[in-house]
């Protein structure tokens, strides 16, 4: 900000954090600003650093995964790049999408009315209850379970019930070692906001499970400029575990009498302090282990731990307060 007249920079002194580990980075952009590389055979992944897509080249056209609009143009440029190297069709035939947010399918409407869009019911639903011309309603959807064959090609759409969103769903790639779960897991870095700013905790603290039922080898997560490891979805779920544990002890080791005695016709201003306290008494410690291991553990852990602690509070019941 520039206070008027004397032009000098009021904005405030910003935080410094931990170093960003060199492992949390992966390969280098091109000059139009994004990364197209192959993950396994005929499926290949684009990030711009921030988000990523995939898609399948097949011999009757290509499949796309996902259609970030921060990587927008370049998904087309990626599948030029991709179909020419190789000698086979650009054409996209079928987009699915994995769930409706729009930082996740904004591009959609980038690609043809040909296209044949595919999503979760629930997907379908929020997408009209959306009206957002920039994400066209799939045209084709599932409940639970639906294998998709395209151009000889084997694709497993699975529901399993709410966890970042309500229709976020399993995309497996039995024939690629390859699984992609949408913000859920980020390899290599901490969740941003609040848990990936996912809608149902218990939901998003066990999807990691249920993703490392499936056999695979790649895991596209949607975001941070790599492809994930299974090891890199059992750090986060050492790494939630910890949190829990954490939010637990802080319920019950911070005492709220002093907060309702300090502000006591004010309720709000009690309760505000109190949830303040019981987030950094939890945080502290999941901080200091994770610096250096996760990036940005101590940019986001703060803001996951306060959502994890009321889900813990709120969804479990956990400390729950019984006036006698
Ligand atoms: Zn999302």
């Amino acid at each position: 900000m520039t206070s008027p007249g004397s032009g000098t920079d009021t904005a405030p002194a910003l935080p410094d954090y931990a170093p960003v580990p060199q492992s949390a980075y992966g390969p280098a952009l091109n000059d139009q600003g994004y990364y197209v590389g192959r993950v396994e055979r005929n499926l290949y992944w684009v990030t711009d650093g921030s988000y990523q897509s995939a898609f399948l080249t097949t011999k009757d056209g290509v499949v796309l995964f996902d259609a970030p609009p921060s990587i927008g143009g370049n998904i087309r440029r990626a599948v030029d790049e991709i179909a020419s190297a190789n000698g086979v069709s650009n054409k996209v035939t079928h987009l699915v999408y994995s769930h409706h947010h729009a930082d996740h399918a904004g591009a959609s409407s980038l690609f043809d009315k040909n296209v044949i869009r595919i999503g979760h019911e629930e997907t379908k639903r929020l997408l009209l209850r959306d009206n957002d011309p920039a994400r066209p309603v799939p045209e084709e959807t599932f409940a639970d379970r639906r294998t998709l064959k395209i151009g000889g090609e084997r694709i497993e759409l699975a529901w399993r019930g709410p966890n970042h969103s309500p229709d976020n769903i399993y995309i497996h790639f039995p024939d690629h070692d390859t699984l992609m779960l949408i913000d859920i897991v980020n390899p290599g870095w901490a969740p941003i906001s609040m848990s990936n700013l996912s809608e149902d905790i218990p939901g998003y603290v066990a999807a990691p499970a249920i993703a490392l039922d499936y056999p695979w080898k790649h895991f596209i997560g949607g975001h941070v400029g790599r492809l994930g490891t299974r090891d890199d979805l059992t750090l986060h779920q050492q790494y939630m575990a910890d949190i829990d544990a954490s939010v637990r002890k802080a319920l019950v080791s911070v005492d709220p009498t002093p907060f309702f005695q300090k502000y006591g016709d004010n309720p709000w201003a009690a309760v505000g302090a109190l949830f303040d306290a019981w987030t950094d008494a939890g945080a502290g410690p999941v901080i200091e282990k994770y610096n250096g291991v996760l990036a940005a553990a101590d940019v986001y852990t703060r803001s996951t731990v306060f959502w994890v602690m009321e889900s813990i509070r709120l969804d479990l019941g956990f400390a729950s307060y019984v006036h006698p």
